[in-house]
């Protein structure tokens, strides 16, 4: 599985400094949410160091009929901050673009599903 992973991720281009992260949290995924990500051709994953007069470029691809795209964007910076905050922030993104930045159901908070769910996987948000 960790080949399959850092092959997928390759085509990704992240940072040295975050990708080993990533790879850690994708693992660690159920494996229905992993290949809900993985089997998704739309799926992106980019990040880009933030500073005065960057210009940012999110990749999109074309939407595949019935369902929006789906992009994850990280900062450098992050690779300064604690790897359970790195590793929680991956895993809430990646609940974001599981839960297309909804709720596990109607009604619910994204923020706080986006939280659960990462809780849920191993990576509760440090305090
Ligand atoms: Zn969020």
């Amino acid at each position: 599985m960790t080949e399959q992973i850092e092959n997928w991720l390759s085509a990704f281009d992240l940072d040295m400094s975050l990708s080993p992260h990533v790879a850690a949290v994708i693992e660690r995924l159920p494996g229905q949410v992993r290949d809900d990500l993985m089997n998704d051709p739309a799926f992106r994953m980019c990040d880009y160091e933030p500073g005065a007069g960057v210009v940012m470029h999110v990749p999109v691809s074309l939407p595949t009929p019935g369902a929006a795209s789906r992009s994850v964007v990280l900062k450098r910076t992050l690779r300064h901050r604690p790897t359970s905050f790195v590793r929680w922030l991956i895993a809430h993104e990646l609940a974001h673009a599981h839960l297309r930045h909804g709720g596990r159901w109607k009604g619910e908070d994204p923020e706080f599903a986006a939280d659960a769910l990462a809780a849920e996987w191993g990576f509760p948000k440090p305090y």
